[in-house]
């Protein structure tokens, strides 16, 4: 699978001389490379843009500055910060491994490849980044922008995401790794695959290694990355409940910790409305059983959101209360808590009933 036409050197030569013109220079991660910083850039960087990364890693390094104060945080605070990034998980095991180095090793962030990838959330190829970018050692990464560029470039006929697939690009990307400048050409790769060789209309013209580029030579670039072969995606459904009390305040829940949105603070989810009524009806002791009876509940318009393995369905159900809720949670003023961490679309619901509901039933009993 490796192209036979180039040579290791003449493809890190080209890319790194690319970079030295073309390739971004100034992120805020590229300044003061700790790894602490490149760390938390690059787990920020995992399936998010890089010009919306930009004000949340600002902001959380503003807050949290070395490891031992993200380790000391709570959980809510870092979630909050992680709030509307998605894929919270990562969030949450930012701050486990800053626990971790900071017990383990003395909050000194730790300086081999085997004590790295060993840390929560810190896979071989975010260990890589971390150890070139930071240390200057040459370590490969693979990310999703590396395989698409190696997929193009050596034409890869399978998808990387096969075992025997990825084990062979692990070793052309550890092949094409250059002693000389690793920590450039780990930022160069990335930038070749972010800005040029990106997921739709690549800009082969503008490439410094389109002249070996096997796909580009072959003129089949479109066919590659070759995609994962498809399954429908589930959709699952879900009632979220928005109760309400007199002082304007919103119930909250805590998620669990595993599971979508974990450790997040939330709206009360029910698979659907009969377990919702079911628990209403134990709550007031009544005999009412279906939505049309309970004028209390308005439900508004259901949207759907998409997780990576399925899409749920939410429908979210407002119900105005005078007593305790029988559920474990908080109850909070609604403009608070919009400010905490909530899943993107729990927020949204949120600021509708606020802008859309809240508001206007002030109005109605003013008037
Ligand atoms: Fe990607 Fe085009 Fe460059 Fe090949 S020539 S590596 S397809 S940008």
């Amino acid at each position: 699978m490796s192209n036979p036409i180039d040579s290791p050197s003449s493809f890190s030569d080209a890319l790194l001389a690319w970079f030295d013109r073309y390739g971004r220079h100034d992120l805020p991660w590229q300044q003061n490379k700790t790894p602490y910083r490149v760390w938390v850039s690059e787990i920020m960087l995992q399936q998010t843009q890089v010009q919306t990364v930009i004000p949340y890693y600002q902001k959380f390094m503003a807050s949290f500055p070395t490891v031992r104060a993200l380790a000391e945080a709570s959980q809510d605070d870092v979630l909050a910060h992680w709030s509307g990034l998605g894929y919270y998980a990562r969030g949450r095991n930012l701050h486990k491994a800053a626990q971790k180095i900071l017990s383990d090793f003395n909050g000194d962030f730790p300086q081999t490849f085997d004590e790295i990838v060993n840390l929560p959330g810190i896979g071989r190829s975010t260990a890589g980044a971390i150890l070139s970018i930071s240390y200057g050692m040459r370590t490969p990464i693979l990310d999703g922008n590396v395989k698409r560029v190696l997929c193009r470039y050596d034409a890869v006929e399978s998808w990387s995401g096969e075992k025997a697939t990825e084990a062979r690009l692990w070793q052309r990307a550890d092949a094409l790794t250059p002693s000389h400048r690793p920590d450039d050409y780990t930022q160069a790769i990335m930038d070749l695959g972010a800005t040029v060789c990106r997921r739709s209309r690549p800009l082969c013209e503008k490439c410094p290694v389109q002249a070996e580029c096997a796909a580009k030579l072959e003129g089949r670039v479109a066919e590659f990355p070759v995609s994962k072969p498809k399954k429908a995606k589930p959709t699952k459904y879900a009632v979220l409940l928005v109760a309400l009390d007199e002082q304007q305040q919103i119930f909250l829940q805590k998620r669990p910790q595993k599971g979508i949105w974990g450790g997040l603070w939330s709206l009360p989810q029910f698979d659907d409305e009969e377990a919702l009524l079911r628990l209403l009806a134990d709550e007031v002791n009544s005999e009412q059983s279906s939505l049309p009876s309970r004028p209390d509940l308005l439900k508004l318009t259901q949207f759907k959101h998409t997780f990576t393995h399925y899409h749920l369905m939410i429908e979210p159900i407002i119900l105005e209360v005078d007593s305790m809720l029988n559920m474990t949670g908080k109850w909070m003023a609604i403009h608070q808590a919009v400010e905490i961490g909530l899943p993107a679309p729990v927020r949204k619901i949120i600021q509708l009933v606020e802008k859309d509901y809240v508001k206007n039933r002030t109005v109605r009993k003013n008037g």
